[in-house]
């Protein structure tokens, strides 16, 4: 199996895992990945998760020209490119439309650092981009613009989450922190105001996490991604 082959098996693996924990729903979100520099393989546009297989996967060229697939590609590709242009160092996109992060994004607000995961797998905050249409140039360059040079995650304005990472599964592990963060964040407003970790709590719990917690292979690949 090529290394396109196996980035296909990936997405759709994930796409399926996704849709299982109903952070997507129908034909809604999708996910991407990019085997080499050039290529990015994405789901396909309008196809059920429950109906979507490894033949199904659509390869692109980093300008969106379609190189494998009989479908075409997810409407947000425009969004998944730029993102991918713009971050040499992201490999893996998720773009889902769970309900409490995407409760956050009707009422533009970030998603705050509550409890110690988020700040972990995340780094911070989860920030809102400026409105853009769904598919839209404007969308993925509002989405490129909030996530910067260090965003791992941000919010489309009435719309939904994307999630970035280094491969697939640190995004889909960020995509579940954050949906839990964003729940949790609404049932202790239910309570009263709930209390935000400070800037300087948040750093360390993200310094502790890439530093200490876990095996060592990880640890060395933490600090190895920090130096590039
Ligand atoms: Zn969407």
């Amino acid at each position: 199996m090529n290394i396109v082959e196996k980035v296909k098996e990936e997405v759709v693996n994930i796409a399926h895992t996704i849709y299982k924990e109903a952070l997507v729903f129908e034909t809604w979100g999708n996910v991407s990945s990019r085997p080499t520099e050039s290529q990015v393989v994405i789901t396909p546009s309008g196809i059920p998760y429950e109906k979507m297989h490894f033949v199904d996967m659509v390869v692109v060229n980093i300008d969106g020209e379609v190189e494998q697939g009989k479908w075409k590609p997810s409407t947000e590709l425009p969004l998944h490119l730029a993102v991918y242009k713009a971050r040499k160092d992201v490999k893996a996109i998720i773009h889902t439309h769970s309900v409490f992060a995407t409760a956050f994004a009707v009422s533009r607000q970030d998603i705050p650092v509550v409890i110690e995961d988020l700040a972990q797998v995340v780094g911070g905050a989860v920030r809102v981009a400026d409105y853009g249409q769904p598919g839209s140039n404007e969308l993925a360059l509002n989405a490129v613009k909030a996530l910067g040079q260090e965003g791992n995650a941000v919010l489309l304005a009435n719309h939904g989450l994307v999630v970035l990472g280094r491969d697939l599964s640190t995004a889909l592990q960020r995509c579940r922190v954050i949906e839990r963060n964003a729940q949790i964040t609404m049932w202790s407003k239910l309570l009263g105001s709930p209390f935000m970790l400070k800037p300087e709590e948040i750093a360390q719990l993200r310094k502790n996490f890439l530093f200490d917690y876990g095996q060592k292979e990880q640890k060395m690949e933490n600090e190895k991604i920090l130096r590039e």
